[in-house]
């Protein structure tokens, strides 16, 4: 299994925290397959680490929008019967990658928006969070920065997202994100959308990708590189491949993971950083 914690650029002096909090959630994720569990809970159980981890765009600590507000995106899906469940532009609940599982397990939609998904959050039995538990100093700083500079140039780093292929053959995945720091209300990235942000399906293999989101939805990043995954391409290869024509053709940076239905994992990035953690049977690696 293998997770990120976001495209960007993470200054050195913060690195080996970002890479902590992915090797935990990597760890939390390697526990529930050691021990014969399933891709789909083992991808969602690192995202939770990662969403309550505040250093991460995700959950708590998660970026803000232009008015101040929290908006925030998951998806998760799973490789054999390609279910899948997201929500997007979700009020303040502390983990929405919780609600998206909730979404896929329902199975009568595949994404609900803002009001809606709050509305469902609340039926299957979630509580929205006080946004004062969830929106950081941090998360504070940036968004006045962002103002101040006039522009929404880039996005705020730290979006998390988790690969993972368990005993069974079975592959899944699952990001969650806050966006982009002072995004418009309304807007939603690639994060909760199948295809762009998210795939996974078992005749290839899992994705999860992260950065510039308007351009990883205009090439619906994940699942093109699932389709290269099934012509029996090398995860690595793959997501190099992948990341290279997205800049190419739109002129995005990002970054993406993969965990192939071999198992095997893979990861690339244009951007300076983007933090991640493994952990296989018998080994494990993190870097930026
Ligand atoms: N892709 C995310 C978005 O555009 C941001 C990120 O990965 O940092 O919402």
């Amino acid at each position: 299994m293998l997770v990120h914690g976001g495209a960007g650029d993470v200054p050195d002096a913060r690195i080996e925290r970002h890479v902590g909090g992915c090797r935990a959630a990597a760890a939390r994720a390697q526990a529930i397959l050691a021990a014969g569990g399933s891709a789909l809970d083992a991808a969602q159980a690192a995202v939770i680490v990662l969403e309550d981890d505040p250093v991460f765009n995700a959950g708590t600590g998660a970026c803000l929008t232009a008015e101040g507000s929290l908006e925030l995106d998951a998806c998760v899906m799973e490789g054999e019967a390609l279910r899948a469940g997201a929500v997007c532009a979700l009020p303040p609940f502390k983990n929405p990658i919780a609600i998206a599982r909730a979404v896929l397990e329902d199975g009568m939609h595949v994404l609900y928006a803002a009001g809606g998904a709050r509305a469902f959050a609340e039926r299957a039995g979630f509580s929205p969070a006080d946004p004062a538990s969830m929106i950081t100093e941090a998360a504070r700083e940036k968004l006045a920065l962002a103002l101040a500079s006039g522009t929404v140039s880039g996005w705020a780093g730290g979006t998390v997202g988790a690969v993972a292929r368990d005993v069974h053959g079975h592959v899944a995945a699952a990001t969650s994100t806050g966006g982009m720091v002072g995004k418009r209300p309304g807007r939603v990235g690639d994060s909760p959308l199948v295809g762009a942000g998210t795939y996974a399906d078992d005749r290839g293999g899992a994705a999860s990708a992260t950065g510039h989101g308007e351009g990883i939805l205009r090439v619906a990043l994940s699942a093109t590189a699932v389709a290269a995954l099934a012509r029996a391409g090398a995860p690595e290869a793959v997501a190099r491949e992948v990341i290279a024509g997205m800049q190419a053709r739109v002129g995005a940076t990002g970054g993406l993971i993969l965990a192939g239905r071999d198992g095997r994992l893979g990861w690339a990035r244009s951007t300076r950083t983007m933090t991640w953690a493994a952990e296989w049977d018998g080994g494990s690696e993190a870097g930026a």
